[in-house]
């Protein structure tokens, strides 16, 4: 049982007048631990202790010192990953086996490499005048962010602002989603291990009210949202408002394209059956609509029928387990509710499709295949958050391409083929932020990941995820 009371600000917790959150496991319903839900108050202190912090000694310090910061912290939750792997799989229903990858390393991963990014930085130079003199180009934090994070990847959406901010000089408030708040309330040790100074990362748990306390603030310069896209229309529009910086990391409904030269071997159906269910498909990047050739439709269907009927379903903390519950109830009802319209609209089941036998707890859903899609169906078009493929068909590469593209949503994709150069040239003509071509891998640390269309605003990752946390300045001398 883990209780984080109150909220962390100036390097430690202050007690809460807020109500309790009670966080459940997915898999069981076992209270796993409680948080606090930061009152308006409590958010301003939180954002108060973020401004001292960036007036104090981290605005003094240097791109290597913050730097140095950022590795510490690295080293820090590396040497606790068994602890946060086994934390993070029990309130998000990771399977404990992928946990350690998927959440912790990932996290450790993208802080290391905002270490060597901040590092290496180009935070001033000197241009020539267009008129004669000199230009001193500077770029300066943009203040205090505040970072409001999602359930599914709670510490991993997470570094990917606090690697920037920090390499940036910004100070931030951190807000975790009601649903998987531990393991982020738990980083509050991590960032003391690493001697941050203290005000640098504050928490504060809560629901929405919390979220837009913090968005509404005064004192926030930039918010960093990564959630729904629903939620994150609503945050923009709030920021817009105030004239706040904003960047909106949200949801997806990707395509991986099959093409027709591909030799269906292991690697490949592996790829794109881990494509849509890593993390029990709660995925931003999950490439759940597979496009595949008419000429080899039935082949494709079987072979990932057979790989994802294949899968095992179970505790997540079983080390056998490929595929564990979904959130919540309202999530499994959710995805349930959408396979059902999908058969009414003429989709086929071929695997899976109902409530997996033998489970008297826990919001599982069987791993599904579906066939017959057409991408106008709502399971082609909505986001879904389940394990779930879609399998639809198309007749050459350009309608390949048109399907891709034809969604509200414009976050990832992946390109399968015997030809790497052919692949390449279907991924460019994607209008998605991250496209992998024949790799299963859905990001790279050190490149822009981001959504096109409604998936979101500005980009994460790399140098470009590093930019929107500074402001520009030029004196002109
Ligand atoms: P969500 O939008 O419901 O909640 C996200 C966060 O916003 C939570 O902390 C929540 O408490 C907070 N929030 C809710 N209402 C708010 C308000 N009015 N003001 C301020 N904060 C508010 O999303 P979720 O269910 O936690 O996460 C799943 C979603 O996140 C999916 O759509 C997924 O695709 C997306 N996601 C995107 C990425 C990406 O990088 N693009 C990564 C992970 C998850």
């Amino acid at each position: 049982m883990r209780t984080f009371d109150g909220i962390y600000a100036a390097g430690g917790w202050h007690p809460s007048r807020g109500g309790r959150i009670e966080v459940t496991s997915p898999a069981t319903g076992e209270v796993l631990g409680f948080v606090s839900e930061a009152t308006p108050d409590e958010v301003a202190s939180a954002v108060e202790s973020a401004r001292s912090a960036l007036q104090g000694e981290w605005s003094t310090s240097s791109p290597a010192d913050r730097a140095a910061a950022l590795g510490r912290l690295a080293d820090a939750l590396e040497a606790r990953s068994r602890e946060f792997a086994d934390l993070l799989s029990a309130e998000v229903g990771t399977p404990r086996r992928s946990a350690t990858f998927v959440h912790v390393m990932a996290t450790v991963g993208v802080l290391r490499a905002y270490q060597k990014i901040g590092a290496d930085y180009t935070f001033e130079d000197i241009r020539p005048s267009m008129t004669g003199g000199a230009v001193l180009v500077r770029q300066l934090p943009v203040g205090v962010v505040g970072a409001i994070l999602p359930w599914n990847a709670p510490l991993f959406t997470g570094a990917l602002k606090i690697g920037p901010a920090l390499a940036a000089g910004c100070t931030m408030v951190l807000k975790p989603s009601p649903e998987a708040p531990l393991a982020v309330s738990l980083f509050a040790e991590v960032v003391e291990q690493a001697d941050l100074p203290p005000g640098v990362i504050n928490i504060v748990s809560g629901n929405a009210a919390t979220g837009e306390a913090l968005v509404t603030h005064p004192g926030v310069d930039k918010i960093s949202f990564t959630g729904s896209t629903a939620v994150g229309t609503h945050i923009g529009a709030l920021c817009a408002a105030d004239v706040r910086r904003y960047t909106l990391e949200l949801g997806g409904k990707s395509a991986a394209i099959v093409l027709d030269d591909v030799e269906l071997d292991a690697t490949i159906i592996n790829g794109l059956v881990n494509g849509v269910m890593g993390n029990n498909g709660q995925v931003c990047v999950s490439r759940s609509r597979i496009l595949a050739p008419r000429s080899r439709y039935d082949e494709i269907v079987d072979a990932l029928a057979a790989a994802v009927g294949a899968l095992t379903v179970g505790d997540p903390a079983e080390r056998s387990t490929d595929v564990g519950p979904l959130i919540n109830r309202s999530a499994r009802d959710r995805v349930e509710r959408y396979v059902r319209q999908a058969v009414a609209d003429g989709a086929r089941v071929v695997v899976g499709g109902v409530r997996p036998d033998g489970f008297d707890s826990g919001w599982y859903v069987a791993p599904t295949v579906l066939a017959d899609v057409d991408n106008t169906m709502s399971i082609a078009r909505d986001e879904l958050f389940g394990p779930v493929v879609v399998v639809i068909p198309y007749e050459d590469e350009d309608e390949a391409v048109s399907l891709a593209n034809d969604s509200d949503y414009g976050l990832a994709g992946a390109v399968w083929s015997a030809d790497t150069t052919r692949a390449s040239r279907v991924a460019e003509r994607l209008r998605v932020g991250t496209v992998s071509v024949n790799a299963a891998s859905p990001l790279d640390y050190g490149a822009p990941f981001g959504g096109f269309k409604k998936s979101g605003v500005g980009r994460e990752g790399g140098p470009e995820g590093l930019a929107p946390f500074l402001e520009a300045q030029s004196i002109i001398r």
